[in-house]
This record gives C-alpha cells, structure tokens and sequence, in this order.
C-alpha cells in the first residue's frame, strides 16, 4: 500500500506551533494592522507577524526564521516615525506586545526588570506609590514601549537634566540573529565598568543587531519639588536666546520646549489651554529638586526669560494647572493633525545656540514652498521637530513636504547638527545618512553591526543608504572596503 506523504506545514502552522495559532498572524485583513508604523506614508504587508510570549518563544521564532530565510522586523508599539518598524518585503514582524510584565522592582538597587512590550509610562505609574519613576519620558510614553524606546534610544522633555534612554538601561537579554540568548550589562543594578559598553551598542541600534527582550533599567527618586515656567515671546528669536542665556549661565532646567505660533494656535485649539495666542513663541521649561534649590534655579531662570524679552512669565499655582500645560505640550503632534489633514514629522538636531537663525531658515523654506511649518521641540538640546503641514489629496503635496523636511535636515547638518535627535533613522532617513557621514564611517558602522548580525537578518533594508531605498538619491554612500571583501554586507 502507498502512504501519501503528509502535506508541508504551512508558514503559519510551524510558527503557530511555538506560538499558539491566535499569536500567528497570517490572514491579509489583520496583517493591515501591521502594515506601517507611525510614518504613515510608506506600508509594506509582512509575510506573517508572531506575537511570543517569552524569551525561548522569540529565539524559537528567529531560528525558524533563519531556517526558512525570512527577514525579522522587531516591532513594539508601532509609534516610531522613521519607519524603523516598517515590514521588510516577505518579512516575519516579531511583536512584543505580550511581553509586558513587569518582571521586579529592586528599590535597594535603585532597578526594575521588565520584558521589551511593556509601555513606558506603566514603569512610573508602578512606581510612583513609592516615590520613584522612569525619566525618560517621550510624548509617546503612554503608549509607546520599552524594547522600542532602547531600538530607539528615546528621549523626552526631561532628558536635558536626567538624559536619554541610553543612559537608563543597565543590561539587556537578546536573542541574536542565530536564535542563541545572551545577556548583556549589569544584572542586577551592580557596576559593570569592564570591557566595552555593548549595551551602549545595543540601546539606538534601531533594531538591528538582535531582539530585547528583557531589560534592566533605572528608576529614580521623584524630585522633592517641582517649578513650571511659562514664558511668551514676541517671536522664536528671543525664545531661543533665552534658551542659550539660561543654559550658558550653567542652569540645568529638568525641561526647556518651545511652540512655535502655528503649534500654540494648534495645541489651544485641541485642548483648551489659556495660552496668549497674539505671541511668536513660548517656553515651557521645569525645574526641580530640593526645596531650596529649586527656588534659587526658578528665580535665576525667571531673569534670564525676562532680559531675552518674555512679553510674560507665568507660574501654574498648583499641580492641577502644571499638570494641565504640560498636557498642551505633550499633545502637541495630536493637536497639529486637527490644523492639517496630513503633516510630516522631521527631528533633527542643531547647536542650542543656533536656534533663532535655523528656525528663520525653516520659516524661509515654509514661506518658498507655500506650506506651513509648525515647531514644537526639546529646545534645550536643540532637537527639532519642524512639523511640515501638506494635504495628500493635492498632487504634488506630499513630495513637497518630503523635500521640504529633507531640506530642514541639510541645514541641520550645516549648522554641525545631525539628521535626527531622537526618532531614529529608520526607513525614512536612511538618505541622509551618507550626507552625515562618510563611507569609512558608514563601514565601520556596518561592521558593528555586523558582529551582532553577520547574516543582517534584523531590520536589513534600514538606517544605511541604498540605491534601492534612496531612489534616484544615493546619497555620498558608496561600498565600504569591508562589503567589497565580504567581511560586510548591506542586507
Ligand atoms: C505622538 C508621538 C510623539 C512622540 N514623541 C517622542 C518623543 O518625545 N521622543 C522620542 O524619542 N520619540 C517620540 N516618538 C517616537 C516613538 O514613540 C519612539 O521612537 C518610541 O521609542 C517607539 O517605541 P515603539 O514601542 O512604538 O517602537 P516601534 O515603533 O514598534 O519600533 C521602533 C524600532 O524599535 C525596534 N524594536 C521594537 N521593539 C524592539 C525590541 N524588543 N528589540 C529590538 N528592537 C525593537 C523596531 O524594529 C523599530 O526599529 C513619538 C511618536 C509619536 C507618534
């Protein structure tokens, strides 16, 4: 008698079997969920997304993809807006979002554990019975994750005083392009000062040299005290001598942002703050600590706003009104979609300094091209985030505004800044990358990569410039000696 062999398991099936079939996501309709991240403009359909629950269920989910050859996009939340979690063609997308446990809170060693898919701001709403929180504090925090903000390296409003994500991940697990586990940087909050600092590596890898997928990081005393200052200006050039004035005089806010005209018109119109809309710009900048110092610093900074030319300096009376102005900001991005059917997010980063003249440069090239540019961004560390207003149903707009963005960017890089502060450079701003660096850097950069990802199975198609991704637009990239010899490769 003749057997008939049993069918192939499907795609699907394999990695339902590590899984569970309703964490095996193949069906067209849902895949559309996964489509994009936050830029909204570019969707590729992945072959399948799987949504692991632990450690051994991710490794098990790379190893079979590695068996079957798939590239592996990481996503957490989907709040990026560089495209890094964008699906590469034929791609397996590993979610985290079931891995969200918070794993333990160590008060002693000033640490918690936690798994990649828990939401930022859960840390500090876990912690705050206690006094403590998590400082960095995207305006995504509450809904964007702890695996995405390391890939990211995220930063915030009050990084200025306390820093960026990098400085508050103490040691990852990953699982590696081969599915093997290891673990990196301290384990429980112990100094760990020997050898290099590969969880510096990891944290703003953008996802590409393996998956978190727990993390060791640190939490903080809540500050004794904490003083809001809302100051309005005539125009962004006297915001942003402030901003030098009281950074040069050696004071540290916890926070120093700046809105722009068009994003406080915006940011009033969605949420009802009382902010004066006859102003060119306002600063709304925190700062904290203990009692006395925090009254010494906010009088000093009270000086300092008043000599670059604040038309006025407010003080919210209670936590209720400090809660409510931080709220406008932090709405900010939400509040310009209700003024603009489409816009586009650029981040960029220039001298603090430099403020006033690149914001005229930016208004100079709104003005050129017809469309409106609102600002809202981290002036204490002069990370831009010029927001390009457009509507995709004009033909032609949507390019404009990408020109536009892109054209930001160049005079970030000639004021000696950099193509992106804080979002990453992803899919969307892997153009410009060569005009930053040169190809030695960028080969360089590839061979770090490539220690953790040799077949760069992770994210392949992002951050480094290609023809393929920068169209007609190289970019200054070309090969590196490391690809033309093989050590390298550009996925
Ligand atoms: C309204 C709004 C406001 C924002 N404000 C800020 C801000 O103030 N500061 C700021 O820094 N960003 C901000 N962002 C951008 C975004 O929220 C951050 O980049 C955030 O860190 C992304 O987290 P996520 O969980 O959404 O990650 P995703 O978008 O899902 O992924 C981001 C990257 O991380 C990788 N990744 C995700 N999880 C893992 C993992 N476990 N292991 C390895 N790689 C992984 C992905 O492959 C991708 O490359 C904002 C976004 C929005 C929409």
């Amino acid at each position: 008698m003749i057997v008939a062999a049993a069918p192939a398991a499907t795609m699907q099936q394999r990695f339902a079997r590590i899984v569970g079939e309703r964490n095996a996501i193949a069906e067209p309709n849902d895949l559309r969920t996964y489509e994009c991240d936050g830029l909204l403009g570019f969707r590729v359909r992945p072959a399948i997304v799987v949504l692991p629950e632990s450690t051994d269920e991710v490794a098990a989910c790379v190893r079979l993809a590695r068996e079957l050859d798939l590239p592996i996009v990481p996503r957490g939340a989907g709040t990026g807006l560089s495209g890094g979690a964008l699906p590469t063609d034929g791609c397996v997308m590993i979610g985290l979002s079931r891995m969200k446990q918070i794993l333990a809170i160590d008060y002693a060693n000033r640490t918690a554990r936690v798994q990649p898919g828990v939401i930022n701001l859960d840390i500090t709403r876990a912690l705050a019975p206690q006094g403590y929180y998590y400082a960095p504090d995207p305006s995504s925090q509450s809904v964007c994750t702890i695996g995405g903000n390391i890939a990211e390296n995220a930063g915030g409003a009050h990084c200025l005083k306390y820093g960026f994500t990098t400085n508050h991940v103490l040691g990852v697990t990953m699982v590696l392009g081969d599915g093997s586990v290891v673990h990196l940087g301290s384990r429980g909050g112990e100094l760990d000062t020997l050898g290099y600092d590969l969880v510096g590596v990891v944290v703003g890898s953008e996802g590409m040299t393996g998956i978190v997928t727990e993390a060791l990081v640190r939490i903080m005393r809540a500050p004794e005290r904490t003083q809001t200052l809302f100051a309005t200006f005539p125009t962004t050039d006297e915001a942003g001598d402030a901003v030098g004035r009281i950074i040069g005089a050696g004071i540290v806010p916890a926070a120093i942002e700046m809105c722009d005209k068009l994003a406080i018109e915006a940011i009033v119109a969605a949420t009802h703050v009382d902010w004066p809309l006859d102003v060119g710009a306002l600063l709304l900048m925190d700062v904290d600590g203990v009692d006395a110092e925090v009254e010494a610093t906010a009088a000093q900074a009270r000086a300092h706003l008043a000599a670059a030319g604040a038309i006025e300096i407010r003080e919210p009376k209670d936590d209720a009104e400090r809660a409510l102005a931080w709220k406008g900001r932090k709405a900010a991005f939400a509040a310009v979609g209700r003024i603009s059917p489409n816009y586009h997010v650029q981040d960029g980063v220039i001298p603090r300094k430099d403020i006033a003249p690149v914001l005229r440069e930016i208004a100079a090239l709104g003005a050129a091209s017809g469309l409106r540019i609102a600002n809202v961004f981290h002036a204490g560390d002069g990370n831009l985030h010029p927001l390009v207003l457009y509507d995709a149903r004009i033909p032609g707009q949507e390019h404009e505004a990408e020109r536009v963005a892109g054209e930001i960017l160049r005079v970030c890089l000639r004021y000696g800044g950099s193509v992106t502060g804080e979002h990453g450079v992803g899919h969307d701003k892997a153009c410009y990358l060569g005009e930053q660096f040169n190809a030695d850097d960028l080969g360089t950069m590839q061979q770090v990569r490539s220690a953790f990802d040799p077949e760069h199975r992770f994210n392949p198609d992002k951050v480094f410039p290609t023809p393929r991704l920068c169209g007609d637009k190289p970019g200054a990239y070309t090969p590196h000696a490391s690809e033309l010899s093989g050590e390298a490769g550009r996925g």
